[in-house]
């Protein structure tokens, strides 16, 4: 097979700080080919490979490359999906407790597989097949991965401690590649648990008993009482009472649900289940903390290197890879990272781009800064989308600090446009730009859109301008304050470039990295905030002469 130049250059070099017991960070653009590379790194040093991913739907770029490294087939792939999605009675939004296996005759019916399909097209088939032979297509999976070279998980399986006992294989055995791996600090997220008025309502309609539904109801008043419509979290005092009693009551209407469930052969989410697990873990886990956000009260780990211990764990062997990967000191002090490292950054270690380019224009009469904040300015800003949209050769994506600013200026526009909202969808976002050739897409940092986006027509972006509307630092929040403080304490001193600026630059480079897809794609970055006109902006996004614009 024929290596791309830089693979060719660092492949050995990679080799050798794995079989060194380093642990290695790859930072390389998108479209670079870094998931082909780390499969024939790990078949090479390790002979098996574990790929971490953050969605399903990145299971099928592994399985991509996999087919193109498998020539002479001897190799197995697997790969392991969640109960909600391969359990032949799930509708889909069930939640895994939600599935009482204990009750159902399919629990040991398993089957040998072959993946030869592309993962999600092959659970579909799979559990067509399994209601006509009668198998059960996730324990099916979950048998088939310790016998496979390659596997592919999301995140949870591996660095959530309990998933990861579960799965009964042999880390040591694997090159662990965990793949976007900026976005791992982020792993507490799928520990957060959420008390809402809609979740009681539901678990309200669910309910059969009367109790159990006075019980909710008075949660609910109480969440009422104490939650307020803010978008940013605030430390939450105290949480809705619920007394061990009646923790009990909802438990047993809890298994009655599950039970019929399992019996009608139909399951889907069932709400009190959730209720349930809010006050486990407030109870269980006391790295979380409550936190009023939007109406609702959020519980959420505020030491963000919790789940990361294991990276440091020197039996295991792991290569981290990303298009914008944080800089390696940051990683060494926000991830608590002691074990001797190697960070290698393609494009600079080569000297050369391996990935598409882009040009910056830079504001210098707006800011997002708090004291400049107001009508006047969102509609200057609403005026520079409006120019750049203009001169916009395909859709441009503009990227805000919080949707309270996004919402404000994109109130000034009148032209097709998208906004991204906390529940959207990215799947409405492909049908709606469709329908244009060029559309404003509103997007928050650190958001779904930056994150995920990927608009790509015949291997060339959709996306011809990338619009950094203000600096998108974190909000100075309870959450943001309380994080900083756990960092501060291991550290013995402050630590704001890191909690404020270095995520701001992250999600300014994630946002660049939705405009460029591909080797041949170029982008215009618009960087509207005059405290963009400093050196460390300018050196950290690599654009030293920036052209100056004013409206
Ligand atoms: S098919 Fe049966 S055993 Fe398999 S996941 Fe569903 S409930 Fe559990």
């Amino acid at each position: 097979m024929e290596l791309r130049e830089w693979q060719k250059k660092l492949k050995e070099k990679i080799k050798s700080a794995i079989n060194n017991n380093k642990l290695v960070f790859l930072n390389s653009p998108t479209g670079s080919g870094k998931t082909l590379f780390s499969l024939l790194v790990g078949l090479e040093t390790k002979g098996k490979v574990l790929f971490l991913v953050r969605t399903h739907n990145e299971y099928n770029p592994v399985f991509r490359d996999f087919l193109k490294i498998n020539t002479d087939k001897n190799l197995k792939f697997s790969f392991l999906m969640g109960k909600p999605t391969a359990c032949l009675f799930s509708e889909g939004d069930a939640s895994t407790d939600d599935i009482n296996c204990n009750l159902c005759s399919f629990k040991t019916s398993i089957i040998d597989l072959e993946v030869e399909k592309y993962p999600n097209e092959f659970v579909k088939e799979l559990k067509k097949q399994g209601i006509e032979e009668g198998f059960c297509p996730y324990f099916s999976l979950f048998n088939d991965i310790g016998k496979a070279d390659v596997i592919v998980l999301t995140y949870p399986y591996f660095f959530i401690d309990k998933f990861r006992e579960s799965l009964g294989i042999e880390f040591e055995d694997y090159l662990i590649v965990v793949d976007e791996a900026h976005n791992v600090e982020k792993i507490g997220d799928f520990e957060e648990r959420t008390l809402s008025s809609h979740l009681l309502d539901m678990a309200i309609k669910q309910a059969k008993n009367e109790f159990v539904k006075f019980i909710l109801q008075r949660i609910k008043d109480e969440l009422i009482r104490i939650a307020s419509n803010v978008e940013s979290y605030i430390r939450a005092n105290e949480i809705p009472e619920i007394s061990d009693d009646e923790i009990e009551v909802l438990k047993e209407e809890y298994e009655e649900l599950r039970e019929q469930m399992i019996k009608e052969r139909k399951i889907k989410r069932i709400y009190l289940g959730s209720v349930i697990k809010f006050y486990e873990s407030y109870k269980d886990d006391e790295e979380l903390v409550p936190f009023i956000h939007k109406n609702k009260i959020v519980l959420k780990s505020v030491d963000i290197s919790n789940f990361l211990q294991i990276l440091n764990d020197d039996n295991l062997t792991f290569l981290l890879m990303s298009g914008t990967l944080p800089p390696e000191d940051y990683i060494k002090k926000i991830w608590n990272i002691t074990r001797s490292l190697i960070y290698i950054n393609v494009e600079r270690e080569i000297k050369e781009k391996v990935s598409g380019d882009y040009e910056c224009i830079l504001a210098t009469d707006v800011t997002s800064k708090y004291d400049s904040r107001g009508d006047v300015m969102w509609k200057k800003y609403g005026d520079y989308l409006l120019k750049v949209y203009y001169q916009a050769k395909a859709h441009v994506l503009s990227v805000f600090p919080s949707y309270e600013i996004m919402n404000k200026v994109m109130g000034f526009i009148q032209v097709p446009k998208y906004l991204e909202d906390e529940d959207s969808e990215i799947e409405t976002l492909y049908s709606f730009v469709q329908k244009f050739n060029k559309t404003i897409i509103g997007a928050v940092g650190r958001g779904k859109l930056t994150e995920g986006v990927e608009l790509v027509k015949d291997g060339r972006s959709l996306i011809s301008d990338v619009v950094i509307v203000g600096i998108p630092y974190p909000p100075p929040d309870d959450y943001t304050k309380l994080v900083a403080q756990k960092i501060s304490e291991r550290l013995g001193r402050k630590i704001d470039e890191y909690l404020y600026k270095i995520p701001a630059l992250m999600t300014v480079r994630q946002s660049i990295g939705r405009g460029i897809r591909g080797i041949n794609d170029h982008v215009k970055v618009w960087l509207l905030d005059r405290r963009f006109d400093s050196l460390w902006w300018k050196k950290n996004l690599n654009c030293f002469n920036p052209k100056k614009t004013r409206l």
